[in-house]
């Protein structure tokens, strides 16, 4: 038990939780902020907080793609408290969620929960707001078909990013815009779906109840293969996860041969967040499609 936050934050965190705060423990493995599990008389609260220029809106943000998770009562999403800038600086305050191990039917647990969440429906692709993946922006205007929302908000400003920071080459920017011009061909014509948008490993916890509870969304309301494709990036989810997903919603066939042209988003943001050789693994795509 250790008070390491700065007496203002824990001023700031007492008054909105009502409550005084009996002890603070360092919570590891986040990328992005600082996190601390605040043991307080009314119970456990999760607090995140950076100091960067953009933390107050993204902490906004990720409040608020929670709070579009959660009212759609499809899987359970941690509460959130308070979220944005304070006079203690930024921070996002949420329920802190008690951890367990993965026991049977957590896979198909999650699988239709997610389905059924894909089912959240609205008139057009995007979001009446901008957010963010990872630290990047993430631009969600308004599109009336997945090809030109995917091309115009997801593909097109990660590539301009990439090449303004030499990344990737400006030659490659021809091989985008013959991608979009394949895209009405490549993605199946579906309902905008509402998605978690970063769904990878790290971004769901196991509760103590077996339960699969989302967090960190970046989300928007778009094609809903693009978060089977995230979940797809670094080894994919068990079995299970896909099997009960297909049995509530079935996908189109040909999603094998397509999954890549939506991993190349998620590609584009590491190539941005972290180079390296995620630029190789974006060559190779556009080589399978261009
Ligand atoms: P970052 O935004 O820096 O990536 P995360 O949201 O991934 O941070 O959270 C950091 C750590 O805290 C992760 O290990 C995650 O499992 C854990 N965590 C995130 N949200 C909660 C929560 N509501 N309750 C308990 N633990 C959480």
């Amino acid at each position: 038990m250790f008070f390491d936050l700065p007496p203002t934050i824990l001023q700031q965190c007492s008054l909105i939780l009502d409550s005084e705060i009996l002890s603070v423990h360092e919570v590891s493995g986040g990328d992005i902020n600082q996190a601390r599990l605040l043991v307080t008389g009314r119970g456990r609260f999760f607090l995140k907080m950076n100091t960067g220029k953009d933390a107050a809106a993204m902490f906004e943000a990720e409040a608020k793609g929670l709070d579009m998770l959660r009212k759609t009562k499809t899987l359970p999403i941690p509460a959130t408290l308070a979220a944005g800038n304070t006079e203690a600086g930024a921070l996002l305050l949420m329920e802190f969620i008690e951890t367990g191990h993965r026991a049977a039917s957590f896979w198909e647990t999650f699988g239709e929960g997610l389905a059924h969440l894909h089912r959240t429906t609205a008139s057009q692709f995007g979001l009446d707001h901008s957010n963010f993946i990872g630290s990047l922006r993430q631009s969600n205007q308004g599109h009336g078909t997945w090809p030109a929302f995917y091309a115009q908000e997801r593909l097109q400003p990660q590539l301009e990013l990439a090449v303004r920071s030499n990344r990737l080459p400006a030659s490659e920017a021809l091989r985008f815009e013959k991608l979009y011009q394949k895209l009405p061909g490549l993605c199946p014509d579906e309902p905008p779906a509402l998605t978690h948008g970063d769904l990878w490993s790290g971004n769901f916890l196991v509760s103590n109840r077996n339960q699969p509870v989302l967090i960190d969304p970046a989300v928007s309301y778009a094609h809903r293969e693009m978060d089977l494709a995230m979940s797809r990036l670094f080894g994919g989810f068990d079995r299970p996860f896909y099997r009960s997903y297909e049995e509530t919603w079935p996908l189109e066939p040909g999603f094998e041969q397509r999954l890549p042209v939506y991993q190349l988003y998620y590609l584009m943001v590491h190539v941005n967040l972290f180079g390296g050789g995620y630029a190789g693994s974006v060559r190779s795509v556009l080589d399978r499609f261009i």
